[in-house]
C-alpha cells in the first residue's frame, strides 16, 4: 500500500474541490481500510456542493470536508478480528467490496428499535480529512470502514459500475419501497428519475408492482425510466403545473390515484403534489427532500380523511445492501443498469464531473480515484 492517498477536499458552495494527500492509516481491530474502486456522484453530493444541504457544521468557508457517500471498493488491509463480512463470507485483502457510508451506533433509541435505520449519531465519524484517520468519505482514494458498518462481498459477476450505486441509490429505495410495503399489483408514481428513480423502477417491477408511473423534466432521464420498464413518464415540460399532473396521474389510475408515491427529487413543492397523487389508504415516501431550507404547505385533513401516511426516510438496513447485491448479481440481465453510470471521470477531474451533472448534462458520474488519464 502506497502511504498516502489522496482526497478531493470540498471547499465550499460552488467551489472547486481540491486534491490533497493524507497517510494512509492502519486499520484499528475490528475495521477495514479500503481503496476505492469508484465513486459516483448521487443527488445529494450536489445538494451539498449547490449550498442547498448544509454540511458545514457551522465552518465558514472554505472548508476542509469530505464528501461522497455512493462507492464501491476492494479491501486494502483488514483490522484485527476481521476475518468475513456481514453475511460470514471470508474476507481477504483485494476482495471487492460495498458497505453502508454511515456507521450505526448499534445502542440509540432508533437502533435498538430497530425501527428505522436513521441511527442518531451515524455520522458522527465523518471528520475533516486532515484528521485521523483521514479517508471519511467516497471522494478520494481510501475509505475507511468501522466495525458498525455493514460490509459485503461483490459477487463476480457483477462489474464495479453496478456495485457502484448499490450503497446508496439502490439499497436506499430497496429500503423505501419495503418500508411502505409496496408490492404486488400496486400502482407506483416516482417523483424524480436520477439514480435513485431509475433503480426505483427496477425494484418496483422485482416486487411486483402492477403500474409504474414516473415524472421528470429531463426527457432522457424518462427515456431511460422506460427503458427500466415503467409503463407511463409524465414529462414536466407537457404537463407544466402540478394540476395537470396530478389530473394525469388520476387518469392513467382510473381515477383513483397511486397506491404509493416515491419522493426522489429533494423540492419541498413536490410534496403536497405527490400527496395529492395518492388514492384513499395509500403511502408517501419521502427520500429526496434531505436539505434543510426547502418548505411546503400540506393539506393535514386530506392525510386524515384519505388515511394517507407520509413516511420520511433515510439511510437502510444492511439487508437492504445484501438484497441490492443479490438483484445485480441474479437480475441484473433484465435492466439496462450498465446505463445509469453514463460518464466516467478521473477523480482529478472531479470539477468537471460535478459542472456537468449540475446542468443535466450527466446522468450520474463515477469517480475513478486510481484513474489519472
Ligand atoms: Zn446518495
Ligand atoms: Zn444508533
Amino acid at each position: 500500500m502506497s502511504e498516502t492517498g489522496l482526497v478531493a477536499v470540498f471547499t465550499g458552495v460552488r467551489r472547486p474541490f481540491e486534491l490533497r494527500e493524507f497517510p494512509v492509516p492502519a486499520p484499528e481491530p475490528g475495521d477495514i481500510v479500503v481503496k476505492i474502486r469508484l465513486a459516483n456522484v448521487c443527488g445529494s453530493d450536489l445538494h451539498a456542493w449547490r449550498g442547498e444541504y448544509d454540511i458545514s457544521r457551522g465552518q465558514a468557508e472554505p472548508f476542509c470536508l469530505s464528501i461522497g457517500h455512493e462507492m464501491a471498493g476492494e479491501v486494502a488491509s483488514l483490522g484485527d478480528g476481521v476475518t468475513c463480512d456481514t453475511a460470514g463470507q471470508p474476507l481477504n485483502v483485494g476482495d471487492r467490496i460495498v458497505y453502508q457510508y454511515f456507521c450505526p451506533c448499534g445502542s440509540c433509541k432508533a437502533c435498538r428499535r430497530n425501527k428505522t435505520p436513521r441511527c442518531e449519531v451515524g455520522m458522527r465519524y465523518r471528520f475533516p480529512p486532515t484528521e485521523h484517520p483521514h479517508f471519511n468519505a467516497a471522494y478520494g482514494q481510501y475509505f475507511y470502514v468501522r466495525s458498525g458498518q455493514a460490509v459485503f462481498k461483490i459477487p463476480d459477476n457483477v462489474p464495479d459500475d453496478l456495485a457502484g450505486p448499490a450503497n446508496c441509490a439502490l439499497s436506499q429505495v430497496i429500503d423505501g419501497l419495503e418500508r411502505g410495503r409496496v408490492g404486488i399489483g400496486d400502482t407506483l408514481v416516482i417523483q424524480g428519475a436520477g439514480g435513485l428513480g431509475i433503480n426505483a423502477v427496477a425494484v418496483a417491477r422485482e416486487r411486483g408492482v402492477s403500474q409504474i408511473i414516473v415524472i421528470d423534466g429531463i426527457e432522457s432521464r424518462l427515456e431511460l425510466a422506460s427503458e427500466f420498464g415503467a409503463d407511463e413518464t409524465i414529462l414536466i415540460s407537457e404537463f407544466p403545473t402540478p394540476d395537470s399532473r396530478i389530473k394525469r396521474v388520476k387518469e392513467l389510475t382510473q381515477g383513483e390515484g397511486a397506491d404509493a408515491v416515491l419522493e426522489l427529487v429533494g423540492i419541498g413543492s413536490v410534496v403536497p403534489e405527490g400527496l395529492e397523487m395518492l388514492s384513499s389508504g395509500g403511502d408517501y415516501l419521502m427520500i429526496g427532500n434531505i436539505t434543510q431550507k426547502q418548505r411546503s404547505e400540506i393539506k393535514p385533513a386530506d392525510l386524515v380523511h384519505g388515511g394517507k401516511t407520509l413516511h420520511g426516510l433515510m439511510w437502510y438496513l444492511p439487508e437492504s445492501l445484501q438484497q441490492a447485491l443479490t438483484l445485480l448479481s441474479t437480475r441484473a440481465d433484465r435492466y439496462p443498469f450498465h446505463k445509469i453510470l453514463s460518464h466516467h471521470f478521473p477523480l482529478s477531474a472531479i470539477n468537471d464531473a460535478f459542472a456537468e451533472q449540475d446542468c443535466g448534462k450527466v446522468q450520474r458520474a463515477a469517480l475513478l480515484p486510481w484513474d489519472d488519464s
